[in-house]
């Protein structure tokens, strides 16, 4: 079987994130991994740039932690795929199956509504996933659902509580939406707690994945950081 992280930052794009491309490309190949999408907080999100910069300006740098992955990938050979996670104050998306290309042939999405954009991503075959739909903090106001917007739910979030994650898993199954998993991973190997999509087969592209998962041909998995204070 085939192991993705599928929810992963990576400094210095995400400004919350402490581990950088190096750090964290080494730890998941010694694990095994056969790949990891980067999913750092897009523009609208946590980004470590100046937000009032031109789109183009930010997308040179949203892609640069990605661009660099690639190459490194390579070197360590695990592979290195392309995703997004968007927010509206909160509430978050995992999207994958766009290219940077494609992002930066699309400077409207800046700013669209939520509902729309992700109407959007949809139509032109991304995979939009809610990522951990009940974390709920103190700059989280409100919980906020989209069960005819996305295509699946994060089900297990290596980063939160057991509480939030039974209940995505129970929104998930009412609605019938593909259970998914990632590790919510700011921090390489110091994470204790890890979670992603397996396969029996290698995933060859994005477009793979994204056909994979809604076929629900993936599985998920939770996996303890074996290398956490070794
Ligand atoms: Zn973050
Ligand atoms: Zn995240």
């Amino acid at each position: 079987m085939f192991r993705y992280e599928t929810h992963l930052h990576t400094a210095p794009v995400s400004r919350c994130a402490g581990a950088s491309v190096e750090r964290t490309l080494t730890f998941y190949s010694r694990l095994g991994y056969a790949g990891v999408f980067i999913t750092n907080h897009f523009i609208d999100g946590n980004i470590n740039i100046d937000r009032s910069l031109p789109y183009a300006e930010k997308l040179a740098f949203y892609r640069s932690d990605y661009d660099n992955a690639v190459k490194l990938g390579r070197e360590l050979g695990i592979s290195v795929f392309f995703g997004v996670e968007m927010t509206y104050d909160g509430t978050d998306f995992l999207v994958y199956g766009l290219s940077p290309e494609w992002y930066e042939a699309h400077p409207e999405i800046e700013g669209m509504k939520k509902s729309a954009l992700l109407a959007l991503l949809a139509e032109n075959g991304a995979l939009v996933i809610h990522a951990h739909p009940f974390h709920h903090n103190r700059f989280i106001d409100h919980i906020r659902l989209y069960p005819n917007l996305v295509h699946g739910v994060e089900i297990f979030n290596a980063c939160r509580t057991p509480e939030a994650n039974a209940m995505a898993e129970l929104y998930a199954k009412h609605y019938g939406l593909i259970p998914f998993a990632g590790s919510d991973n700011h921090s390489a190997e110091e994470r204790p707690m890890l979670a992603g999509m397996l396969s029996s087969e290698p995933i060859k592209d994005e477009a793979d994945f994204v056909r994979r998962c809604k076929n629900g041909e993936l599985e998920i998995f939770k996996l303890e950081n074996p290398q956490k204070d070794q």
